[in-house]
């Protein structure tokens, strides 16, 4: 307690939010019972995170309003990681601003966020840089069909890629893709993907979520199911982490997105962020993703990362199923971004809890039944 009448006590209660998606809505939504207030900066004047804040609406590129941010908080986040690099250094001049711009820049491009893996002796799909089509045409000869070629910026949900099977696909995605700079990477013919959620406070204090199960539809997550794997691959994914997060001295949330093929685990990606995987842990974990990342950019003690039961969470995309029945099943929590839907838009998602493996399964098909679509051959292959 402060010992002046009126007087807060000092951990950091303004947050500004480079970013104002549903991911900032969340941290907006886990930090104002902390007693902490939100300014985001995003382009969109309907930015669904002004729910929980104060909407700065500017570019990611304007270094003006990344002052005006940096002026009214006590200290500075992202929710979106393709804000430049150079935003966040001006961010720096006048405010603490976590995680650091180095692990920002890194994951946003392919080729240094896979050099820098892989310099930790961290498994990665074998790659190649391609510029020109000369490249593409070696890469494929030492890699092989298939193969994926993505964009090194800029991409993310499957977006900016193009699986290579034969030469007709290498035509089709040389004309769409053949303007930008581009990664080459192996298709890794995965049993799996799944993904860690990490934090780490101020002080180094490190705590992880359990390894998450992940299904994907055309690059975009569906369904999420945490807690599932042995402890051996745990212990193994949690190395790479740590790794990780004490390389780059990291504060805050990050993910690391895995291929888990032959008992191997290579690193897809990592965010450093937190992470659409990591949604279920808001309702199915002691402390969730968006409050140990406040608590570890303000600087406050981290919170249990362990499951409080079994869960599982289905992404919303383009359109929500009937909330009146979905919310008829036991353990349902029911999470509306406020986006307009529109094709291919994550615009909510939902966990279901349940205190038996049975009981969600039995409960998760119940739901995948409701929202139909892909969703109950989804839930098949998850629970497989
Ligand atoms: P990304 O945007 O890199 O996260 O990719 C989106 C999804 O595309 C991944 O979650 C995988 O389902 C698939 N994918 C991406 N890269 C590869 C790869 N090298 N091999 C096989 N599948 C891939």
């Amino acid at each position: 307690m402060s010992d002046q009448a009126g007087q807060r006590p000092s951990p950091a209660q303004r947050i500004g939010v480079l970013g104002g998606g549903q991911l900032g809505r969340m941290l907006g939504l886990a930090g104002i019972p902390l007693g902490m207030s939100f300014v985001f900066l995003d382009p969109a004047a309907d930015a669904c995170a002004a729910a929980t804040g104060e909407l700065l609406q500017a570019g990611f590129s304007d270094t003006g309003a990344a002052r005006d941010l940096a002026a009214r908080v006590d200290v500075a986040t992202f929710d979106f990681e393709n804000v430049p690099e150079s935003t966040a250094r001006t961010l720096l001049d006048t405010c603490p601003f976590y995680p650091a711009p180095n692990a920002l820049g890194a994951s946003q491009d392919r080729i240094t966020e896979s050099e820098l893996i892989s310099g930790l002796g961290i498994q990665v799909p074998p790659w190649f840089k391609v510029s020109s089509r000369t490249d593409l045409l070696e890469a494929l000869d030492t890699l092989g069909y298939p193969a994926v070629l993505k964009t090194r910026r800029m991409g993310y949900d499957g977006k900016g890629q193009a699986v290579l099977r034969d030469q007709e696909d290498l035509e089709r995605a040389w004309q769409r893709l053949g303007d930008f700079e581009l990664i080459l990477q192996s298709f890794v013919p995965f049993d799996l993907e799944c993904s860690m959620v990490a934090v780490r406070g101020l002080n180094g204090d490190t705590k992880i979520w359990p390894l998450i199960r992940n299904v994907h539809s055309n690059g975009i997550l569906m369904l999420s199911l945490p807690g599932v794997f042995d402890q051996a691959l745990q212990l193994k994914a949690a190395e790479k982490m740590r790794t990780l997060l004490e390389h780059l001295d990291y504060i805050g949330v990050l993910t690391m997105e895995f291929f888990l093929s032959q008992g191997e685990l290579l690193v897809n990606e990592f965010a450093p962020r937190v992470h659409n995987s990591g949604h279920w842990t808001i309702d199915g974990a002691s402390c969730s993703q968006f409050e140990n990342h406040l608590r570890a950019v303000a600087g406050l003690p981290l919170g249990e990362t362990e499951m409080t039961g079994c869960s599982i969470m289905f992404n919303w995309i383009g359109a929500m199923p009937d909330q009146v029945k979905a919310m008829a099943i036991p353990g349902l929590h029911w999470h509306d971004y406020g986006k307009a839907p529109r094709p291919g838009r994550k615009i909510g998602h939902a966990t279901l809890t349940a205190a038996t493996m049975e009981e969600l399964k039995f409960n998760a098909n119940r739901l995948a039944g409701i929202a139909g679509g892909e969703f109950p051959a989804l839930l098949r292959d998850i629970f497989d």
